[in-house]
């Protein structure tokens, strides 16, 4: 009868397992096509006039893993309670990607982001080959 006891398992919290990242900023894509293009234009105006934001260029052709037409929107922390409920109701069919900054854009993209309206597949490995090269 030798039992040892009640096994002396400490009980951790695993908080220390989460990585701990900051967010600098969000991006939010706004995709569009043709048709769709003066659906975007209302929505660029309306933002630039109600939030602080930076307006990214218009892409009419699909640029780094983005694979449609887009134009980005950068917006700090204390915007995004602002900007993104009103994309949610705003967005008039669009697809919207939304992403935080946290400094490595591969899994900005492919895992901390979320998405407005229908899903586009993104060109991941064109970060992939981005973050290699960069080191
Ligand atoms: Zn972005």
């Amino acid at each position: 009868m030798s039992s040892g006891g009640p096994p002396d398992e400490e009980q951790t919290l695993t908080a220390a397992a989460v990585p701990d990242r900051t967010i600098e900023g969000f991006h939010a894509h706004i995709y569009y096509a043709p048709p769709t293009k003066p659906v975007a234009e209302r929505i660029r105006l309306a933002l630039a006039l109600q939030f602080s934001v930076v307006l990214g260029r218009w892409h009419d052709v699909p640029v780094g893993p983005h694979g449609q037409a887009m134009y980005q929107v950068a917006f700090a922390p204390e915007e995004f309670a602002r900007v993104v409920p009103w994309l949610m109701l705003h967005r008039e069919g669009l697809s919207i990607l939304v992403h935080p900054l946290t400094g490595d854009d591969y899994e900005d993209h492919a895992t901390h982001s979320l998405w407005l309206g229908t899903p586009l597949p993104l060109r991941l490995e064109v970060l992939r080959e981005h973050r290699a090269s960069d080191g």
